[in-house]
C-alpha cells in the first residue's frame, strides 16, 4: 500500500510554526516511506478564509521546498461531493435534518449551563425520539450525524497509543450548514477517504476531534486512516506558542534572513530526536524519520538555537541560492548593490560573522553605501593623534597600488606599520574604522579590496581630517 500523507491547512491567517511543522512531518514520512505528499486548502470557514491566507501558505510551503505531489485541492470546490455523501448518511438513517432555530439552540445552552450540564444537542430532531413533538419539515436546516447512544470509538493513534472515547459523551455534531457548506470534520473524513491518505499527521488539538471523525467514517463504512496527532509547540513560559511570544509565521522568519533548511532542521527536532544528533540535512531526515518515535510531550521553541542552526546552515551551504536571498534582503534595506562588490564576494567574506541574511546584509552596508559616522567609541579609541602619521602615510601607499587586491593591500598595511613602528593591529583596526566606520569587519585587506580603491582612499581622508590637531 502506497503511503499518502496530506497536509491540510485552513487559510485563515499565515503558515506559523507549528503548520510548518506539522507539514514538515507529514511530507518527511510519505518521502521516507516512498509514498505521495497531498496539500489540501481547507477553506469552507468562509469567513475567515482569504486569498492572502492562501497565497502566503503555498509562498511558505514552496520556500521552506515541502513540494506536494497533488493539489491544491480545494474544499469549496468539491461541494458536490460532500452533498452526495451527506445524501448516502440521510438515506441510511446516519443523519438526519435538523430544523431547531439558533434562537432554540441558545437557550438550550443557556439551560444547560445554568444546570450545570455539559453544553451538547439534546437530539430534539433526531427521527423517533420525541414521538408527538415532530420537527418542521420546512425551513432552513442543518444536517446531524446521528451519534451511537453507547459504545466505545478508540482512536489509534502512533503517538498516544490507544485513546478510548465514550460515545455518550459526544453529541449529534452536524455535517452541514444551513448555507449547505460542510462542517471541518464532515469535509476532513470525506477527502482523506477520497484522496486516500493512509496517515494523518496533525497537531494534537485535533485528537478530541478524532473520535466523532471516526464516527463519521463508521457511518460511511469506511476503515480510519493511522493517526498521528503531534505535540504542541510552547513558548518559553510555557503556554501554547502564539502571537503573544512574537515571530511564529514562517514569513516573518524569511524576512528575518533564516534559511529554509535552518528552519526545518529546528522544526524536525521539535518533537522528535535521533540520538544525539542536532544537525541533519534534508536526506538525513528523510532518512531517519520515524513517526514512531515523536514526542508525547509538548516542546518549547528557543529561538537561540534556531540561529545557532541557521549561522550553522549559512558557513555550510551551497552559496549560490544564499546569495539571491542575501540580494533581497539589500533591496528591503533599499541598498542597491549594482556598484561595488559582487553579493557573492560579500557573502563569502561574511559567512562567518552573521547569524542571519538579514543580519550581514545589515552588517555590509559600508560595502555600498557611505556611513552617516564613525562609531564615536571607536573613533575615540582608536582614531587618535598618535596614529594619525601612520595612517596618512597608509593612504598615500594605498593610493599609489597599481593592483587593487587584497594580498597587495596586505603587503602594503604590513611595509607601512613595520616602517613607523606599531603593531599590524595597531594599524589595521583605525584603518578598519576609517573605512567601515565600525570595530567589526571581514579581514582587513578583503575588506578594503571589496569597498574599492576609491571608496578606501576617500574614507581614509574623512577619518585623518576628522582627527583634531
Ligand atoms: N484544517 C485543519 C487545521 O488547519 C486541519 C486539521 C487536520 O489536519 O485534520 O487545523
Amino acid at each position: 500500500m502506497t503511503v499518502r500523507t496530506r497536509f491540510a491547512p485552513s487559510p485563515t491567517g499565515f503558515l506559523h510554526l507549528g503548520g510548518a511543522r506539522t507539514a514538515l512531518y507529514s511530507w518527511l514520512y510519505a518521502k521516507k516511506m516512498g509514498g505521495e505528499f497531498i496539500l489540501r486548502i481547507e477553506d469552507t470557514d468562509r469567513e475567515r478564509s482569504t486569498q492572502e491566507a492562501i497565497d502566503a501558505i503555498l509562498d511558505a510551503m514552496t520556500w521552506l521546498g515541502l513540494d506536494w505531489d497533488e493539489g491544491p485541492f480545494y474544499q469549496m470546490h468539491r461541494l458536490e461531493r460532500y452533498h452526495e455523501v451527506a445524501e448516502e448518511l440521510l438515506t441510511s438513517g446516519d443523519a438526519y435534518r435538523c430544523y431547531c432555530s439558533k434562537e432554540r439552540l441558545e437557550k438550550l445552552k443557556t439551560d444547560q449551563i445554568q444546570n450545570k450540564e455539559k453544553p451538547r444537542y439534546d437530539n430534539h430532531c433526531r427521527p423517533n425520539v420525541y414521538g408527538t413533538q415532530r420537527p418542521p419539515q420546512s425551513g432552513p436546516f442543518v444536517i446531524r450525524l446521528r451519534t451511537p447512544d453507547t459504545g466505545t470509538v478508540v482512536v489509534n493513534d502512533s503517538v498516544h497509543g490507544k485513546v478510548s472515547f465514550q460515545n455518550k459523551e459526544l453529541d449529534d455534531l452536524i455535517l452541514v450548514r444551513t448555507d449547505g457548506v460542510p462542517t471541518y470534520h464532515f469535509g476532513v473524513v470525506i477527502d482523506d477517504f477520497d484522496m486516500r491518505i493512509t496517515h494523518v499527521i496533525r497537531g494534537d488539538d485535533h485528537l478530541a476531534n478524532t473520535p466523532r471523525q471516526i464516527n463519521i467514517l463508521k457511518a460511511m463504512k469506511v476503515e480510519p486512516p493511522l493517526y498521528t496527532h503531534v505535540s504542541m509547540i510552547l513558548g518559553s513560559d510555557g503556554k501554547r506558542l502564539s502571537k503573544r511570544h512574537g515571530a511564529i509565521s514562517v514569513q516573518h522568519y524569511r524576512e528575518d534572513g533564516i534559511l529554509p533548511d535552518a528552519l526545518l532542521n529546528y522544526l524536525v527536532r521539535l518533537g522528535w530526536s535521533h540520538g544525539d544528533q542536532e544537525i541533519f540535512s534534508r536526506a538525513e531526515m528523510i532518512q531517519h524519520f520515524d513517526i514512531h518515535n515523536l514526542n508525547k510531550a509538548a516542546s518549547i521553541f528557543d529561538p537561540e538555537k534556531l540561529h545557532w542552526l541557521n549561522q550553522h546552515a549559512i558557513k555550510t551551504e551551497e552559496p549560490e541560492a544564499l546569495c539571491r536571498e542575501l540580494q533581497q534582503h539589500f533591496e528591503h534595506l533599499g541598498v542597491s548593490t549594482a556598484e561595488g562588490p559582487s553579493v557573492t564576494d560579500v557573502f563569502m567574506a561574511q559567512r562567518e560573522r552573521a547569524k542571519t541574511l538579514k543580519e550581514m546584509a545589515q552588517k555590509s552596508l559600508y560595502f555600498y553605501q557611505n556611513f552617516e559616522a564613525i562609531d564615536p567609541d571607536a573613533k575615540h579609541k582608536h582614531l587618535t593623534l598618535d596614529i594619525k602619521p601612520v595612517l596618512t602615510a597608509l593612504r598615500e601607499a594605498l593610493a599609489e597600488l597599481p593592483n587593487w587586491q587584497a594580498p597587495m593591500i596586505h603587503n602594503t598595511i604590513t611595509e607601512v606599520a613595520e616602517k613607523h613602528g606599531v603593531k599590524l593591529g595597531k594599524l589595521a583596526q583605525p584603518l578598519r574604522i576609517a573605512v567601515t566606520g565600525n570595530t567589526m569587519s571581514p579581514p582587513i585587506d578583503i575588506t578594503c579590496a571589496l569597498i574599492g580603491q576609491k571608496r578606501v582612499l576617500e574614507r581614509l581622508q574623512q577619518a585623518l581630517l576628522s582627527i583634531e590637531g
